[in-house]
This record gives C-alpha cells, sequence and structure tokens, in this order.
C-alpha cells in the first residue's frame, strides 16, 4: 500500500461529472456477497484527506460517512469499470474482485 501520495493534492478539485441519466438504463444482477472491500480504513480516515473514491467512481459507489468516519461502499451498483483499483485510490487502499459470474451489471451487447 501507498503511505504517501505521489504528488500534491492540496490544489486538487473533484472533477465534475454526473452520469445519472445514463445509470437509469443500466440492469444489475446484484450478488449477496461483496466484490470491493477497502483495505484498512485506518487510511480512509487518518491519510487520504480528499476521499479521491467519492470523486473517481462514475457510479458513486463509494461515499464517506462522517459521523461513522469511514467509507460506505454500494457495491450494488458498481460498473466493473475498474477505476478504483487503477488510480481511483492513490492510496492503493481498494480491493476490487468481479461479481460471480452472471451476477453484478448486466451489459448488452448488439
Ligand atoms: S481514496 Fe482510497 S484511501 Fe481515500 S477514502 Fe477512498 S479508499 Fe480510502
Ligand atoms: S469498478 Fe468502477 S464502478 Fe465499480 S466501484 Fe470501482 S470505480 Fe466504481
Amino acid at each position: 500500500m501507498n503511505d504517501r501520495l505521489p504528488y500534491d493534492d492540496r490544489d486538487w478539485t473533484p472533477p465534475k461529472h454526473d452520469v445519472t441519466a445514463q445509470l437509469g438504463v443500466v440492469k444489475f444482477k446484484p450478488d449477496d456477497t461483496a466484490h470491493l472491500e477497502i483495505k484498512d480504513e485506518q487510511v480512509c480516515r487518518e491519510r487520504c484527506r480528499r476521499k479521491f473514491c467519492t470523486h473517481s467512481c462514475p457510479a458513486q459507489v463509494y461515499r464517506w460517512e462522517e459521523e461513522e468516519k469511514s467509507i460506505s461502499i454500494a457495491f450494488e451498483g458498481c460498473l466493473e469499470c475498474g477505476t478504483c483499483r487503477n488510480g481511483g485510490c492513490p492510496y492503493d487502499n481498494i480491493t476490487m474482485r468481479y461479481p460471480r459470474g452472471g451476477f453484478g451489471v448486466q451489459y448488452r451487447f448488439g
């Protein structure tokens, strides 16, 4: 796990994107087992000021819960894009697997 950010994030502002309309037509078949996991919640609490995952995930799966001081994960809405394990968390603090066969986002081709 990376202990330090590879860049200075003091001037970083979250990107603005709203894909609510597109997400409204995506179909999911949720598994009963989470395929996304935070490796170390202490890193989220104490090191990660910007909570990058709450901005980098296009499906807004990750949410910072201020009262609990932890990230909640709505894995049922995951698009399986892989962003969260490929730079979406600069601390490499997310484990992302794919859901079991037949579960998860249901993409249609053709
Ligand atoms: S970006 Fe990574 S370290 Fe920061 S809150 Fe999200 S999971 Fe935690
Ligand atoms: S794989 Fe993509 S949609 Fe799923 S949680 Fe990670 S960033 Fe979000």
